[in-house]
């Protein structure tokens, strides 16, 4: 059985807990490695090595490192097929959503390529007499990245090359599911030039991710995963006095009203619903359907699940492979379960799909007639089930989004556009798209919801990215002729 080890300073280093968790292929069920998982020594190992290499690095010129990144891009680019291969066979999604991953990834390493220009800073020439002003924004230190398995690849991308570009170095603790994508753009990323320990892969679980926040040589840490643990990472770590931003869960609303094109609507529910299994946290789980939009858009999104390939996300043929692992899917059926007794209309029961083989499999699933109180609406499920609530006005199926625990993407789908201007101001979700299903924030401005999908102020990459892994220093100075000096015990007065 091949095992995963650690990256650390550029050499593979084998855990030293004894401890491991096995990496399966979602597709067959078979175990496929044996991850083994930090101690506390190795921890601080990766993080000394961190420290270590921030000496240099973080003098290193823009122009060294701005290569550096450029050099990334490219391999990243034309290892991009490698890398959704390796995605696939341990994620499961089909390749060509994997390949689509990659490219989200390599938009966040285009951004941060501009360093030259969004580590300029701003200059006030003669702010006083014969004063000079000015701001700059220096790197924090190691940083640490905290990642989960539905975007195995994407997600460090979103933190890694902002955090390095602006002289940080960087400790990555990828989720235990699918750790070899990750493990892979950090061997391309010391391909393309980047020294020793500037960038570090830590195997691990809790045990890890605790030594992290604790440590105190750890500046900042960025966290993506589930709501509970997002609020123990940020609890946890501002404790110990660090920047955190941490991203959580998600329930997403697509209202649709009744003027909306229905086969757009239906496409776009179908396709973020039940792309990369649900596994997405901008997947839209729930459709508030308004007035008499409802049967037609339910029988419209039934036709089209019907058509639905799934299977191995190796197939080319295939358009939805399965779920991350065999409890997670039973958890998913268990909601479906849930969703029927409580009195939900199956239109279509996943559960009732057949697959061959041991394969992490589930059919897709559509509710309608979801009511608030119900398990399968108001917990987050993450899989491939979709609940229709209905609403009687625009009010009330907007209100849905505003009462909801979560605010990480809404959607409107309408021909209005005062009630898509409306929506805008209404929606509470940092991401609102107006027909568009998934609204995934481009490379060059910034991603994060609202409530318990985000703790913490900056959101991740793009600007907020930047300005969350440097602070700020501003500067005064004056080069005064020494002969006019004197004592003054005055608050200084510019003039
Ligand atoms: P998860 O919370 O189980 O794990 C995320 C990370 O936390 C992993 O690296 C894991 O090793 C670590 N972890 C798990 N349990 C821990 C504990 N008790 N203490 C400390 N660390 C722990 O999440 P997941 O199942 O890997 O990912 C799916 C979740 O991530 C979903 O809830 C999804 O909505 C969310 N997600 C959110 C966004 C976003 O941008 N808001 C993006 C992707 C995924």
């Amino acid at each position: 059985m091949k095992t995963i080890d650690h990256l650390i300073s550029g050499e593979s280093v084998p855990a030293t807990s004894g401890r491991t968790s096995p990496v399966f292929d979602p597709a067959t069920g078979e175990q496929t490695a044996e991850l083994g998982l930090a101690s506390v020594d190795d921890v601080d190992a990766a993080i000394a090595a961190a420290a270590s290499a921030f000496e240099d690095w973080r003098d290193v010129s823009i122009a060294k490192r701005t290569k550096m990144m450029f050099a990334f891009r490219e391999l990243v680019d034309r290892n991009g097929d490698e890398i959704a291969k390796r995605l696939t066979a341990e994620h499961g999604k089909v390749l060509d959503d994997a390949r689509g991953e990659v490219a989200r990834g390599l938009e966040n390493i285009e951004y941060a390529c501009g360093l030259a220009e969004l580590l300029k800073g701003s200059y006030s020439s003669s702010a006083s007499t014969g004063v000079d002003v000015y701001s700059v924004r220096e790197p924090l230190g190691v940083v640490a990245g905290i990642t989960p398995f539905n975007f195995p690849a994407m997600v460090p991308l979103w933190m890694i090359p902002n955090a390095i570009a602006c002289g940080n170095t960087f400790v990555l603790k990828p989720s235990e599911r699918d750790p070899s994508a990750p493990r892979f753009v950090a061997e391309l990323f010391h391909e393309a030039g980047f020294p020793d320990g500037v960038l570090n892969v830590l195997n691990g679980d809790k045990v890890a991710v605790d030594r992290l926040l604790e440590h105190p040589d750890v500046k900042a840490a960025s966290f993506v995963g589930s709501t509970p643990i997002a609020h123990y990472v940020y609890e946890t770590g501002t404790r110990n006095r660090k920047r955190i931003q941490a991203l959580g869960g998600a329930k997403n609303h697509m209202l649709v009203l009744p003027d909306a094109d229905v086969d757009l609507a239906a496409d776009s529910a179908v396709s973020a619903a039940y792309g990369s299994a649900g596994e997405r946290c901008l997947s839209f789980s729930g459709v508030g359907a308004v007035g008499g939009v409802a049967d037609p858009l339910v029988d419209a999104i039934k036709v089209r699940m019907e058509k639905l390939t799934i299977g191995p996300g190796s197939d080319p043929d295939s358009e939805m492979g399965p779920l991350i692992t065999r409890e997670h899917r039973d958890r998913v059926a268990g909601y479906v379960g849930a969703g029927a007794d409580a009195g939900a209309a199956v239109v279509v029961d996943g559960r009732d799909r057949e697959f061959d083989g041991d394969g992490f499999f589930l059919g897709v699933t559509l509710l309608d007639h979801v009511t608030t109180d119900m398990s399968v609406y108001t917990d987050e499920i993450f899989g491939p089930v979709l609940c229709v609530v209905r609403a009687d006005s625009y009010a009330e199926g907007a209100q849905l989004i505003k009462d909801n625990q979560w605010g990480n993407g809404a959607a409107i789908f309408t021909r209005d556009g005062g009630a898509a201007r409306r929506f805008q101001a209404d929606a509470d979700a940092g991401m609102v798209g107006i027909n568009v299903p998934i609204p995934v924030p481009v490379g060059y401005h910034s991603f994060g919801g609202w409530k318990d999908s985000l703790f913490g102020d900056t959101t991740m990459y793009g600007p907020e990215g930047v300005h969350f892994f440097t602070r700020g220093k501003v500067l005064t100075s004056r080069w005064p002729d020494p002969s006019g000096s004197r004592v003054d015990l005055g608050f200084p007065r510019n003039d």
